[in-house]
């Protein structure tokens, strides 16, 4: 009888120790992680994973992050954190994590927050939420550059602009506390205005915080964008 061929166990459920490869300190306030895993699969620009730390004690907190990196880049992903200053585990990234250290990690999850592909979009991010938003517009260049995709991405300083070195004509930025020295461009909250000059390539995904995400979707909405056109992302206190 043939013998089976033994299939590497890969489950998006099961826990997994990743290493840190690289950090990149990306706004004082935020940086990217990069993660080698044993149990790496490809996932979907737009999903996440779940990290999770023990402390001696046993006690143990869980948190989502987006996926940043295109699934192109096999065996590893980057995830991007914000620091909460009063927060339990966007602080420890921060401040204890180092080149080498090991992470539990478990995903890619989601499936209704994801680009295929398939059509054009519209992002629409505030903050740190423009991580899965970035997941999309790296694998968008990387596969199919030609496809109209655009971001319109709103922060509060010039100093919290995330992956300031990547975005490029692709992107309209909007400065709602103070722009950088000479910004010529937008400032304030996002308006209608910037939404229709983005026109309505096709599908919208809003990722932010709670209220970020109910005004842009309200935006869209009232630019006429289909209801079910727009898939948002909330990345709310966890309570
Ligand atoms: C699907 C999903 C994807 C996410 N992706 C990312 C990501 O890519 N990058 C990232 O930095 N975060 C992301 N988050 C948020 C992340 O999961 C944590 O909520 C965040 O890092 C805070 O955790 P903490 O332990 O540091 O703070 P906590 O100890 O949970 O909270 C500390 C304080 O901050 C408040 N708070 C908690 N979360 C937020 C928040 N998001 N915004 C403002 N205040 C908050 C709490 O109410 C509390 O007062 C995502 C969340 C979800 C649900």
């Amino acid at each position: 009888m043939d013998r089976l061929t033994p299939v590497e166990q890969r489950a998006p459920g099961r826990w997994q120790l990743a290493t840190v490869t690289s950090i990149k300190q990306e706004t004082p306030r935020v940086k990217s992680f990069r993660f080698a895993l044993p149990m790496w699969m490809p996932h979907l620009p737009g999903q996440h994973y779940d990290v999770r730390l023990t402390a001696p004690d046993g006690y143990r907190a869980q948190r989502s992050y987006s996926i940043a990196s295109s699934p192109l880049d096999e065996g590893e992903i980057e995830l991007t954190i914000d620091r909460l200053a009063d927060g339990e585990v966007s602080p420890y990234f921060h401040d204890v994590v180092v080149e080498g250290d090991e992470v539990e990690l478990r995903g890619p999850f989601t499936s209704y927050f994801v680009w295929r592909g398939e059509e054009p979009a519209l992002l629409v991010g505030g903050g740190s939420g423009v991580v899965p938003l970035v997941s999309m517009l790296r694998h968008r260049r990387r596969t199919m550059p030609e496809l109209e995709m655009r971001l319109i991405y709103s922060v509060r300083t010039g100093e919290d602009v995330i992956y300031a070195d990547e975005l490029g004509d692709d992107a309209t930025l909007t400065f709602t506390r103070e722009p950088p020295p000479g910004w010529s461009g937008h400032s304030g909250r996002i308006d209608l205005e910037m939404i229709a000059a983005a026109g309505a390539p096709g599908i919208a995904f809003v990722c932010g915080s709670n209220g970020f995400v109910e005004s842009a979707s309200d935006l869209l909405l009232e630019a006429k964008y289909e209801p079910r056109r727009i898939r948002t992302e909330r990345f709310g206190p966890t309570g």
